[in-house]
């Protein structure tokens, strides 16, 4: 089965979240079960040097403003069809902000560039290759749907990912011209959005399935509290709505063999686990207090991911002897506010302001527990990392935290089940009982480390998942329209 993913980021080479690693990931373990996946994304600066290596498959003259190309090549284990239009991706910081921070004055056209591309190559193939199916991921690649349904010959099957339903990608109507899109849908079962044109919205009206990246934030998006907006019309596409959990590569994150730390462990031998931790506290400048825990948060730093809650927690985290370190970028009063922590809480709280990749590694390591206090969470990812690293969750029960993580109560410590903490409703109270539980449970040292063990060991790779994809690729190949 040949599969075309569309995407705006990807790790290694591009990455602002939870996306780009999924992404990254799926393809390899899609590929051990027999179905090739094509990634087409965006030629941004950080992909200028894997482009020049590949062929070009398409050209266009005049692709919204100026030529372009599509280049076949592939690198870090992942096939790649790379949009190399540099009129509209050659652009120097963030991928989806101007510098002045306000999104980029044409991300229409280019994303609505992206999609049309990955639409031709749907329709037409390239070379003998030709997708069985196309898997659309988040707004950047709503219109993909889109573009197949106005297209009057046979289409593969499109499913569309919903990675965050926050981001949503709505221009005004205006944008329907350049973008070639007929106003026969220009209405609520189509791509309008109050008014204006919606690429999410799209994406969720015309795929022929909607999925999302946990079974409870699939049931969430049905509420209007989730939804944002697009409630409705998922409501009314309810039937083909699905969520299929995210995974972690574990080649990439395995503290039995990652290099990015000074020592290595296992559930077998935590020792090294020690190691990182003794760096991580001079890395942040915190100093070691061995009966209370070393808290994290690797994050970025906006409204979703409810850390103004945090903060509201900190004096009586602190009180209680336990430690923070924050690695994080975003809103400037959450920067703000825990860098002014970390000024007031020296040898507690220690902050640093940037996105890190190799320090969130050490983070994971050498942290006792990651505090995710998100007020949604579609699926979240660094709650898997620290599950895959013994560093214990405390979660918000909601979308894929309440899927992921097993509360510590009572009846899951007789059992022996426990994998962290949870709690509702998300709120500083909730999260300040959830930390004292956090503390009271470290102070018992067989039990933390029962925890720990059983955190490493339970199953957070991409296995059980890509099989869900596949059976849901396999369940729509009927529907193909001839
Ligand atoms: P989201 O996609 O909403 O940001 P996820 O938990 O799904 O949240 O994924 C976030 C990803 O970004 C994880 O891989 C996490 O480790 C990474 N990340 C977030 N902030 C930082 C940071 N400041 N430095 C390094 N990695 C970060």
């Amino acid at each position: 089965m040949n599969i075309l993913f569309v995407a705006s980021e990807c790790a290694p080479f591009v990455k602002t979240g939870g996306l780009a690693d999924v992404i990254g990931a799926v393809p390899k373990t899609l590929a051990e079960q027999g179905a090739k996946v094509r990634v087409m994304l965006p030629a941004y600066p950080a992909l200028a040097s894997v482009a020049q290596g590949g062929e070009t498959v398409l050209s266009y003259d005049d692709l919204h403003g100026g030529p372009a190309r599509l280049v076949a090549v592939s690198a870090e284990g992942l096939d790649l069809f790379l949009l190399d239009a540099p009129h509209l991706f050659d652009r120097e910081g963030s991928i989806y902000l101007g510098p002045n921070g306000q999104d980029w004055h044409d991300n229409h056209l280019r994303y609505g560039a992206l999609s049309q591309v990955a639409a031709r190559v749907a329709i037409e193939g390239i070379g003998d290759w030709k997708p069985d199916l196309v898997n659309a991921h988040d707004w950047q690649a709503g219109l993909v749907p889109a573009y197949l349904k106005q297209h009057s010959g046979p289409t593969p099957p499109c499913v569309l990912t919903i990675h965050n339903i926050a981001f949503q990608g709505v221009f005004g109507p205006e944008v329907m011209g350049p973008l070639h899109l007929s106003g026969e849908h220009f209405n609520p079962e189509g791509f309008e959005y109050f008014g204006k044109v919606g690429f999410l919205k799209a994406g969720i009206a015309f795929a022929d399935h909607i999925s999302t990246v946990s079974p409870t934030y699939a049931r969430e998006l049905l509420m209007p509290e989730f939804g944002m907006g697009l409630e409705g019309i998922l409501q009314a596409r309810g039937h083909m709505l699905s969520g299929i959990l995210n995974g972690i590569d574990l080649d990439i994150w395995n503290p039995e063999d990652d290099a990015l730390l000074p020592a290595t462990y296992s559930a077998r031998s935590l020792k090294g686990k020690a190691v990182c931790k003794a760096e991580l506290e001079r890395r942040f400048a915190i100093a070691p207090n061995p009966d209370a825990p070393l808290f994290c948060v690797v994050s970025r730093l906006t409204s979703q991911k409810g850390l103004d809650l945090l903060l509201d927690c900190l004096p009586a985290l602190v009180a209680r002897g336990g430690r923070l370190a924050v690695l994080g970028s975003g809103q400037r009063d959450l920067e703000d506010g825990f860098i002014a922590a970390a000024q007031r809480y020296p040898g507690s709280v220690g902050t640093i302001i940037g996105y890190d990749e190799p320090l969130s590694h050490l983070m994971q390591a050498g942290s006792d527990a990651i505090l995710i206090p998100s007020r949604f969470e579609p699926c979240g990812l660094t709650q898997l990392y620290g599950l895959r690293y013994g560093t214990l969750p405390v979660v918000a029960r909601t979308g894929g935290l309440a899927d992921t993580v097993i509360d510590a109560n009572s009846a899951a410590l007789a059992a022996d089940c426990a994998t962290g903490l949870q709690f509702a409703p998300i709120t500083a109270a909730a999260l300040d009982q959830a930390i004292d539980r956090a503390c009271q449970l470290y102070g018992q040292p067989k039990i933390w480390a029962g925890m720990v063990r059983r955190a490493m060991r339970h199953p957070v790779g991409w296995d059980q998942s890509a099989e869900a994809y596949l059976a849901l690729y396999q369940s729509l190949m009927p529907h193909r329209s001839e």
